[in-house]
């Protein structure tokens, strides 16, 4: 009699899952690699967690021992209520797995699942890449704490730009009183504080406290102040050991020969998530392209976040490495925006995130037919997407053979634009899930209930087939030639 474990194998988890280790995925993807199509290895367990226990890890990892002090305070109990309603970041996602925080030691775990898949990715072909979630590597609260550090300079630094603008410094002495003078000169001779104290090597050194980095500018006061007002011992060693679990995985990937790709997640963790990513390209990007970044296109600041990043890599000569995606917590961002009345971070609709996606691409492009420093994963199942790409290589020169743009699809979808470009020559991965059938299953059942969209991909995949087919049988080549 066929037990779940192999009914599942042989259906949904066979489609979609490569297999449940290192080893037994290693025949598929040499398979792959034979049709030209490479991987990114992406360990692929969730935990099959209930709602209520989702919210309450995700409570007790995201919120301070300060903040549960402060929780009387009415500004820092909304905040409290706001992120417990949105607290199982799960909802309405269906493209991405997501990590709950246990404690330190399933932390280390994952780490150490990563060093496998970057040392199976090695192993398996000569420039794999490896695929690796931050929110896996800690304690979330430290993301979500430097995130808002982020957005809050940011938002100081616009409200500089703005103050400058047009009348130039005379309207800014009128608009400011003379404390807040003497405290922006100040900020302006040390230049900006966070920025500066971030480079990667003094944030992982034991030495550096990062709670002194979470400061934030209070124009009215004319000071700097903490986001919060302590962190535990215990706290200030979680943020630190985050950064170095990250660092580990770079060692690692450099050692064997892998390419490091960090995924994108939501707009509360990916300010830090895209920062501590820069901090490690300034790194070790110098010599060739080793960590990748990647840009969510339905976001209205992507292109801003694009052309910034690849001006700050042109100035400072290391190479830009990015994947492209569309993004994938679109629902989750809109009704998180609405409930909490912030503005809407995602573009108004689909079709301006497709000209936000080309728009960035072109970009990335150009880059790269100018410098030949920058790299790119187009990372979609749009076949528009990969057509506009193919077109616009052609124009600006660009050929597969260069190794600098890549193609990006999930195992199991979109085969009919994958192998095909593969064979052409151009460098084409699989996103390439593995893990054991009990672990993987709770991401996949969620996948396929949630995710309407993807089915009716499935649809046009076996329309496709069913063409080709009878377009083999028709003309007598039945069986598949690879192109050696
Ligand atoms: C190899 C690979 C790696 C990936 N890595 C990540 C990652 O790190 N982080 C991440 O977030 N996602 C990631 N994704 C998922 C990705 O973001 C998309 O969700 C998914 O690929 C669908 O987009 P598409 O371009 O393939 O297809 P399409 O069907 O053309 O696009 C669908 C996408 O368009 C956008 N969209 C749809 N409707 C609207 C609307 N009304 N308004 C605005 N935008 C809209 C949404 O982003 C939606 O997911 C990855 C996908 C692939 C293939």
């Amino acid at each position: 009699m066929l037990t779940f474990d192999q009914l599942m194998k042989m259906t949904f988890y066979g489609q979609f899952v490569a297999g449940e280790d290192h080893l037994a995925i290693r025949p598929l993807i040499q398979k792959n690699q034979a049709f030209g199509v490479g991987s990114v290895l992406d360990y692929s367990v969730e935990e099959d967690i209930s709602q209520e226990e989702a919210e309450q890890k995700e409570m007790d990892s995201c919120v301070s021992a300060a903040e549960k002090e402060s929780i009387g305070e009415d500004h820092r109990e909304k905040k409290y209520k706001a992120h417990k309603q949105f607290s199982d970041r799960r909802g309405g996602v269906t493209g991405a797995r997501t990590y709950f925080y246990a404690d330190e030691a399933k932390c280390d775990q994952h780490m150490e699942t990563f060093i496998k898949c970057i040392k199976a990715s090695g192993g398996s072909s000569m420039d794999g890449f490896s695929a690796i979630k931050m929110t896996a590597l800690g304690r979330p609260q430290f993301l979500l704490q430097f995130s808002e550090v982020l957005v809050k300079w940011r938002q100081f630094f616009s409200f500089l730009a703005s103050q400058q603008g047009g009348d130039g410094t005379e309207a800014l002495e009128q608009r400011l009183e003379l404390k807040q003078l003497q405290f922006l000169t100040t900020l302006g001779a040390k230049g900006d504080l966070t920025i500066d104290m971030l480079d990667w090597n003094s944030l992982i050194d034991d030495r550096t406290k990062i709670s002194d980095l979470l400061v934030v500018p209070n124009v009215e006061l004319g000071e700097l102040e903490p986001l919060l007002k302590a962190f535990t011992e215990e706290e200030e060693k979680q943020m630190k050991r985050m950064l170095q679990r990250m660092d580990v995985l770079v060692k690692h990937a450099i050692e064997n020969g892998v390419r490091l790709m960090v995924d994108a997640e939501q707009t509360y963790f990916q300010p830090a998530i895209s920062r501590l990513t820069l901090e490690m390209q300034r790194l070790y990007n110098k010599d060739k392209p080793v960590i990748f970044t990647t840009y969510q296109c339905y976001l209205q600041e992507a292109y801003d976040n694009v052309t910034m990043d690849v001006e700050l890599s042109r100035r400072e000569g290391w190479h830009f490495a990015a994947k492209l995606v569309r993004g994938a917590y679109m629902y989750q961002e809109r009704e998180r925006a609405k409930d909490i009345g912030y503005e809407d971070p995602i573009n108004p609709d689909y079709e301006s995130t497709n000209i936000m996606y080309h728009r960035c691409l072109d970009y990335v492009l150009d880059e790269i037919a100018l410098t030949r420093n920058a790299n790119v994963m187009v990372a979609s199942h749009n076949e528009d997407t990969v057509k506009h790409t193919l077109r616009r290589m052609n124009e600006v020169g660009l050929s597969a053979r260069e190794n600098k743009v890549y193609f990006g699809q999930l195992l199991g979808m979109c085969d009919q634009i994958s192998f095909p470009l593969g064979q052409a020559g151009f460098p084409v991965y699989k996103y390439v899930p593995y893990g054991p059938v009990s672990e993987v299953m709770p991401y996949l059942s969620r996948r396929a209930q949630e995710n309407r969209g993807f089915m009716k991909g499935a649809l046009k995949e076996r329309e496709l087939l069913w063409k080709e087919l009878k377009r083999r049988l028709a003309s007598g080549e039945l069986l598949h030639r690879p192109v050696l």
